[in-house]
């Protein structure tokens, strides 16, 4: 077996016992798992752990699997129009069992935490950790405790209480923060620098690489908050290096949106000291703050060693990209996956990619987590904002005219002819004329409302109009 090895990233000591570990003992440091040898041999299992050789597991029965990970690598022709890049893809990781790249991070997780028995787990997240977390929980029946802000989106909310994971609101995320870490010593407290979970993330590089035939792109750009997924897709690249599978790195570059955009800010010497999450009004990417300050310091440490680049793009083109991602490739996509893509035109822009660089955008999580962003998105569209509010408001909307709806409701009575219809309206304060009445007849047998039918009375035939089952179904829903 390939046994992993702890390694501290700050004072390098190595620990080669299996316990579970997510700190140095020694310096508190984070810690980072490195393999005695790096060789890689594809198993034959439709999800992340197809590369299980290069992934901490000793007990292959305590895998928990939603066969997270093994998502496509679309080739984005449409956008790459819009971009003037001509080989973009797109790692469609909106894909995953709960809609987001963690998937991949919390299925090591569970199953690790599981092989060493541990059987509740507790974390502070403003969504998708969380989400996720709370449904490979449920898979491995472990107990989740989650401690959520008040602002959280409520697709998010909404998986984690379905999963059966109890949710402690509280004001904002350093408070969460403040009260999981409370538990500390009596239980396990989930953090985004867990080793294992970051091993998880790190299998989007190995995916990346082995759809693109081991064939190194020129560029990788992922959406940056505490920078794991940076970091952990340069190791990806760095162990398939030293596996022999590929020669070279690709440029990894991590975007952060301007205004929650510390990382940037602090390799560049703007400010001093990361600071742990503020709370922005009007975030368009809540999983962009920096929820994990170690783990940022991390990949600080790599932006200013050069590893990996990291550059900032405003609001503004970020909503843009979440639009063309979804009409032109059909993804629809959070925002704070879309800061990829926004990130490519920057970059284009900037004279960093060339047109004909083939770059990859990892699309970390599905939009249809984040409703109020996307609402907010969309009400100032005159069209969209009508009708998302006659929707949230339970206003009627007229599209068959008040007039019609009273005709079906008569003829919901009993059929009528058109005389007799004409006067029982008139009872209902409704004033047409019999041409009129007769249009709105010919309308309401158009759509499939009304039919006819010919009766002989004595000598005189008359055309009897009855209301059909779809328009019974329709008036019974007014
Ligand atoms: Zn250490």
């Amino acid at each position: 077996m390939n046994f992993p090895i702890y390694t501290c990233i700050e004072c390098g000591r190595k620990y080669e016992q299996d316990v579970l570990l997510t700190r140095c003992p020694y310096c508190g440091g984070l810690l980072q798992i490195v393999y005695k040898e790096y060789k890689l041999t594809l198993r034959d299992i439709p999800s992340l752990w197809r590369y299980m050789d290069l992934l901490p597991i000793s007990h292959r029965e305590k895998i928990v699997s939603l066969l997270e990970g093994f998502t496509p690598l679309l080739r984005a022709e449409r956008l790459g129009k819009i971009i003037n890049v001509k080989n973009i893809y797109l790692k469609d990781e909106t894909r995953n069992p709960t809609g987001s790249f963690t998937d991949r991070g919390t299925s090591l997780e569970i199953s690790k935490l599981l092989s060493y028995g541990v059987r509740k787990v507790i974390c502070a997240t403003r969504g998708d950790t969380g989400a996720s977390l709370a449904a490979y929980a449920a898979r491995a029946n472990v107990e989740a405790v989650i401690y959520v802000p008040k602002n959280i989106e409520m697709g998010k909310l909404y998986q984690m209480a379905m999963y059966g994971a109890k949710i402690i609101l509280t004001n904002n995320f350093i408070e969460a923060s403040s009260l999981a870490d409370s538990h500390k010593l009596e239980t396990y407290v989930f953090k985004p620098s867990s080793p294992f979970y970051l091993e998880g993330v790190k299998t989007i590089g190995f995916e990346i690489l082995e759809q693109l035939r081991w064939a190194e792109p020129d560029f990788i750009i992922v959406p940056m908050g505490n920078g794991g997924l940076a970091s952990m897709i340069l190791k990806a690249v760095r162990e398939l290096k030293y596996a022999g599978l590929i020669e070279n790195e690709p440029r990894i570059v991590g975007m952060q949106i301007k205004g929650q955009d510390s990382l940037i800010k602090a390799s560049k010497g703007i400010i001093k000291k990361l600071e742990s999450v503020r709370e922005f009004r009007k975030v368009i990417a809540g999983d962009l703050l920096i929820e994990d300050t170690d783990l940022a310091n991390y990949a600080l440490k790599l932006i200013k060693r050069g590893e990996i680049k990291g550059y900032s793009v405003d609001k503004k083109s970020v909503i843009e990209a979440v639009k063309n991602l979804a009409k032109t490739e059909g993804i629809f996509s959070e925002p704070a996956s879309a800061v990829a893509i926004a990130g490519i035109e920057y970059l284009y822009n900037l004279g960093e990619i060339d047109n004909k660089d083939t770059v990859i955008a990892v699309i970390t999580g599905a939009g249809l987590k984040v409703p109020r962003t996307i609402i907010q998105m969309l009400e100032h569209r005159k069209d969209i904002g009508e009708l998302i509010r006659a929707v949230a408001t339970g206003k009627k909307v007229a599209r068959i005219g008040a007039t019609k709806i009273k005709i079906l409701q008569l003829l919901k009575e009993k059929p009528y002819y058109g005389y007799d219809l004409r006067k029982k309206l008139q009872e209902h304060g409704v004033n047409i004329s019999l041409p009129t009445l007769y249009q709105h007849l010919e309308e309401l047998e158009k759509l499939g409302l009304v039919t006819r039918s010919e009766r002989v009375m004595g000598k005189r035939k008359r055309v009897y109009y009855i209301i059909t089952e779809k328009g019974l179904y329709l008036i019974s829903a007014q």
